[in-house]
């Protein structure tokens, strides 16, 4: 997703200096062996530290709170100490947009880390009758560089934390009402009954296998039964296609997952996903075959860009259909969305049609979607500096939507 350095005001050129590093440690993000660990070392009695952990736990992802103060439970001389040492405070949300469609989106900007600048990442909601997306990012910026995604043309700043990682859900669950005692805003379109986000997708900015153990992390903290509670079915991991550490994802994770594929030759793949020239489609293909727990309620997703006089032709989607034989498989055909020096042009809707039939006919869906929120995106268009980020952020609240139905 979009994002840039924020150095407009007084506050974050201060952030610059080494000196105005925030002292006190996050607490959101870190394992419940992390967290006991954290506890002792304020003094917890080492004997109460797995009871202390079980509360926290409670306080911070099953009832949302942000400040140690609401946790009545907890003695006052405990909450002061943790006060004192760690933080649970959310980022600042720098702006929020919603959609005459509901799509949301959240500008969240996170504290300098080290000597680092303060960063800002874009977070995506996508509401669909009885299901609700958010779209998350990994990195801020990304170190690969596919030809075709307008990431790949920005540097790569930093890894994003497990707990910045998590930030992103909190946020959207707070702001959409979805923790108990919470109110939806008023008009806010979501899903008529139970949760507000049931679904995740880590495909906003960066390669999450490029940032493994923050978004392993991140993911088991997400989809423990005792705090957030979702499901690792309705959790998308997309990646370029890192194969160690798809294998790795199966077993350590164990989530549902995407591959951008975009080609089905090494050739063109090599340009539009260079990391293909590491790891081959024959390498990505077997490490797809070998997932855990593929099934056809559980099929991995193939992302595939339409790019017009690139990779459309019918002779491609044969192709595709003969590579992905035996692997349980869904094939999400994205309309190209160019943006400012990108060197492609969507292929002609026919032409995605055709090709999609001939995946059809194969017995793979296949689904071709309109993209979500253009009237939030357009409003943003008229910011000039931000008209770059409108794309991609559109492009991505298409994906994410797709990706969702994923699995179900
Ligand atoms: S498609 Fe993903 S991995 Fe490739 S450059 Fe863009 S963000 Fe990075």
């Amino acid at each position: 997703m979009a994002l840039t350095l924020d150095l407009s005001t007084p506050e974050s050129r201060a952030a610059l200096s080494p000196a105005a590093v925030p002292e006190k440690k996050p607490l959101i993000g870190l394992t419940r062996e992390e967290l006991a660990e954290a506890l002792l070392t304020v003094g917890v009695p080492e004997r109460q530290a797995r009871m202390r952990v079980r509360q926290l736990w409670h306080w911070l992802y099953v009832r949302g709170v942000s400040d140690f103060t609401q946790m009545f439970n907890i003695s006052k001389d405990l909450r002061a100490a943790l006060d004192e040492t760690f933080t649970i405070a959310r980022p600042e949300i720098v702006e929020e947009q919603i959609s005459e469609d509901g799509t949301r989106k959240w500008l969240m900007r996170f504290p300098p880390r080290g000597a680092g600048r303060p960063v800002e990442v874009e977070t995506v909601y996508i509401p669909e009758e009885g299901r609700g997306t958010l779209c998350i990012s990994s990195q801020v910026g990304c170190t690969l560089t596919c030809s075709f995604c307008h990431t790949g043309t920005q540097k790569m700043v930093r890894n994003l934390t497990s707990g910045e990682i998590l930030d992103q859900l909190l946020v959207a669950r707070d702001r959409l009402g979805d923790f108990p005692d919470a109110d939806t805003p008023d008009g806010a379109i979501v899903p008529a009954e139970g949760r507000k986000v049931t679904n995740i997708v880590m495909m906003g900015m960066g390669e999450p296998l490029y940032n493994f153990e923050n978004v392993k992390k991140a993911l088991l903290v997400a989809s423990d039964g005792d705090g957030l509670s979702l499901s690792k079915r309705r959790i998308t991991l997309s990646t370029s296609g890192v194969v160690p550490e798809i294998y790795r994802t199966g077993e350590e994770i164990g989530v549902m997952l995407a591959i951008s594929l975009h080609a089905v030759r090494d050739d063109l793949r090599n340009e539009l996903v260079p990391i293909n020239k590491k790891y081959p489609l024959k390498e990505l293909l077997d490490a797809c075959r070998a997932y855990p727990g593929l099934s056809n309620a559980r099929r991995i997703t193939f992302e595939y860009v339409m790019l017009k006089g690139v990779n459309d032709s019918l002779e491609d989607a044969r192709e595709l259909v003969r590579l992905l034989k035996g692997i349980p498989a869904k094939i999400n055909l994205i309309p190209f969305n160019p943006w400012p020096g990108s060197a492609y042009e969507c292929s002609d809707w026919e032409q995605i049609e055709e090709f999609a039939d001939v995946v059809n006919r194969a017995g793979y869906a296949s689904p071709i979607r309109t993209p979500r929120g253009r009237d939030i995106l357009a409003a943003c268009g008229q910011l000039k500096s931000a008209s770059e980020r409108m794309k991609k952020t559109e492009r991505l609240a298409l994906e994410a939507m797709m990706i969702a139905g994923h699995g179900e």
